[in-house]
């Protein structure tokens, strides 16, 4: 007898639905509270003329569905010379695809699920929170932003490679019947890997992520938490009148 599989279902951001947010004033009036601070930057954002790359997958619909329109967005701004982490002279950039959830602190929140909601979601097989928002950009890097990638990228590898070697010796006493050590590798196994591996996400996703976001409340605006001299540098590139909202 088959099995019939239900075929995944998409979200289609972007979709046809309307802008959402009130159009009538051109920048936010004030930081929202309470998950932004007020030193941040605020971002002019866009819907890009074409979906972006690759975000099919991330759009996959769950048992928990979304409560708000799902939103494909990029940065309509230029962005000063100078990085936003650390206020220095940017040597680079770096194209960032920043990922915000339906959780239910906030329905754009920009922190990835944490270990302590995906073992609680796996307890319960409850559903985590999806993807609602994606955003993505080039922003400005500077030397220490790009070693700091790279030790985490190192840190990665080792990572992966211990795992690897694990798994090889797992498989290794597994087949010779060495029955003493088989719990020792199976438990390193599993779940070590699955540890080993959400810590790997986690890194990676911080060698990638030369900005910091706040929860998006209104689609044409991004809070970024900002070094005073990217602050500074993006208020003199800014043209009169479109000033950052006041404090
Ligand atoms: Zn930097």
């Amino acid at each position: 007898m088959k099995r019939i599989i239900p075929e995944p279902e998409f979200y289609h951001p972007n979709g046809d639905a309307e802008i959402v947010s009130d159009t009538s004033t051109p920048t936010p009036m004030t930081y929202q509270r309470p998950w932004t601070h007020e030193n941040d930057v605020t971002i002019r954002l866009r819907r890009p003329l074409k979906p972006l790359p690759n975000t099919r997958i991330l759009w996959q619909k769950s048992g928990r569905p979304l409560r708000v329109v799902p939103l494909e967005l990029e940065v309509a701004q230029p962005l000063p010379e100078v990085c936003a982490a650390h206020g220095r002279p940017a040597t680079g950039s770096s194209t960032v695809r920043t990922l915000f959830f339906d959780t239910d602190a906030h329905p754009r929140f920009h922190n990835r699920r944490s270990i302590q909601e995906f073992l609680k979601a796996l307890m319960k097989s409850a559903w985590i929170a999806p993807v609602s928002t994606i955003v993505t950009g080039e922003w400005p890097i500077c030397h220490r932003c790009a070693r700091r990638a790279r030790i985490y990228r190192y840190v990665v590898y080792g990572i992966l490679a211990v795992m690897a070697a694990n798994f090889a010796a797992f498989l290794t006493v597994s087949f010779a019947h060495i029955d003493w050590l088989k719990p020792w590798f199976g438990s390193a196994f599993c779940p070590g890997s699955i540890l080993g591996f959400m810590i790997v996400v986690h890194l990676f996703d911080k060698s990638v992520d030369p900005v910091k976001f706040r929860p998006i409340y209104d689609e044409r605006f991004a809070f970024v938490q900002a070094h005073p001299e990217f602050r500074r540098a993006l208020q003199i590139d800014m043209p009169p009148g479109s000033t950052n909202p006041p404090r």
